[in-house]
């Protein structure tokens, strides 16, 4: 149950539908099944039944239907990566990067990552966005560029020193084309770094692999930059030992040098008023060693995964645009988005007839960015969907556990279902006792993780 102070704070028909719930004769059972969703601020619910028969001799073994359930129905976790949109989901969701991230700096059995890949050399490295135009910049003691000191939390921080000359068409077309920059990136990274080794492309495939976990954010400016965490391993991805020439200062001679290449470039032709427009990475590029543990110098593979766990979850909001998909430009007015975010999403629409097929309105939320926040080469490590695998086999094996099915052969049990979509979301006194569960699951999992920290020494 909630505590009372939150009881305290809440309006009469909160805590009225509130008490409802919890006096149901069907509570236990919601508060399983919300438990379940991790406490998912906005579930899915589902009607329907599954029947297990016995194949021979046709037999009903076990026989579910949500019309048993609370309100008939079965909650599910939405599964919204947005923090600002459920955030135990997003809690999980984070959870599930940081232990792919730190999986490939540091391994994992259980996941056939051998604990090896320390030895292969990896660094993190962050790859800005050019410049627009000049912003008000960073708060400290030297004034900024318009004359005064900015706080730290200074709404101008920034938004462009002169709104009448900042390239909001070449921000939100930089965003768009961000991905394809990636990608010309790791291959010139390729070619860097054969020309470095002294071996053909091809020999390079035959002896090494480049691996690479990536997360874009958004710098305040509204424009896209990546973080990635980029490995040499051997052939065969992180079960073979890389060859003796690839070092960590190899790899970063070869960042840089790719970086900078003109290859590294993508050119996006003239339209209408748009000039024709070739984007590179901004000359900010940080390139740091990952070290296993902690010796001051070095970031350490604790740090690396806690920080793109952290931006995973983070998408665009911190530039004050909205979460979903715009609309029309009225909803800007009415959810308050700040002026330079505005201009962003206006120049979406504005180019979007200009470049059909980069789809720049339907991103207009994202300030033009299409590609994934997260993304790793195949063989970097265990991908999102195993965790999520893991988990459901989980469920599915406390359920055959509960149904007392284990001892069967799978194959001689036919499974009949039949399931339907019955809307989402919670009730006001559900979305309390749902943020209440959701807040101890965390604590629980925040506890388990630094203890798990703690016993590593990281
Ligand atoms: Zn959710
Ligand atoms: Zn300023």
């Amino acid at each position: 149950m909630t505590d009372s102070a939150t009881l305290a704070g809440l309006d009469p028909i909160t805590l009225g539908d509130l008490l409802r719930v919890a006096g149901s004769p069907g509570f236990d059972r919601w508060q399983d099944q919300i438990k379940r969703t991790g406490g998912c601020s906005d579930p899915i619910h589902l009607t329907g039944w599954t029947i297990h028969k016995d194949k021979t001799t046709g037999e009903t073994l076990h026989h579910y239907t949500t019309a048993d359930e609370p309100g008939g129905r079965l909650r599910l976790a939405c599964g919204n990566r947005r923090a600002s949109r459920c955030p135990s989901c997003a809690w999980t969701y984070a959870g599930d990067t940081y232990h792919l991230i730190r999986a490939g700096l540091a391994g994992d059995d259980r996941r056939d990552i051998p604990a090896t890949v320390r030895d292969h050399p990896r660094v993190f490295a962050t790859f800005t966005a050019p410049s627009f135009g000049p912003v008000h910049n960073r708060p400290g003691t030297r004034p900024c560029r318009c004359g005064t000191r900015h706080a730290e939390d200074a709404p101008e921080l920034g938004t462009a020193l002169d709104p009448t000359t900042y390239d909001y068409a070449g921000a939100v077309l930089f965003n768009n084309h961000a991905g394809q920059l990636w990608q010309r990136f790791t291959n010139r990274l390729r070619r860097e770094i054969a020309a470095r080794a002294g071996v053909t492309q091809r020999e390079l495939k035959e002896c090494a692999r480049l691996s690479y976990g990536k997360v874009a954010e958004f710098q305040k400016r509204g424009a896209v930059h990546f973080h990635a965490v980029i490995r040499i391993d051997g052939p065969d991805g992180p079960d073979t030992p890389p060859p003796s020439w690839a070092t960590v200062d190899l790899l970063s001679d070869a960042i840089r040098a790719a970086a900078a290449h003109s290859y590294t470039s993508v050119s996006v032709p003239a339209a209408a008023d748009q000039p024709a427009r070739t984007f590179r990475w901004g000359t900010q590029l940080d390139v740091r060693p990952v070290k296993a543990f902690g010796d001051g110098s070095d970031i350490t593979e604790q740090a690396v995964a806690s920080y793109v766990a952290k931006y995973a979850t983070k998408a665009a909001e911190n530039t004050g645009t909205l979460d979903r998909r715009v609309g029309e430009l009225s909803e800007l007015d009415r959810h308050g988005v700040p002026d330079h975010a505005r201009r962003l999403i206006a120049a979406c629409k504005q180019l979007d007839p200009l470049y059909p097929d980069r789809r720049l309105w339907a991103w207009a939320h994202m300030l033009g960015f299409r590609g994934h926040f997260s993304s790793k080469s195949r063989r970097y490590s265990t991908t999102l969907g195993v965790l999520r695998q893991a988990r459901a086999d989980y469920r599915a094996t406390q359920e055959h556990a509960a149904l007392a099915l284990d001892d069967r052969e799978p194959d001689t049990v036919l499974v009949l279902a039949d399931w339907q979509y019955a809307g989402h979301g919670h009730t006001p006194g559900e979305s309390v006792l749902a943020a209440t569960i959701a807040r101890d699951l965390q604590l629980n999992r925040q506890i388990a993780r630094e203890e798990l920290a703690a016993l590593e020494g990281a």
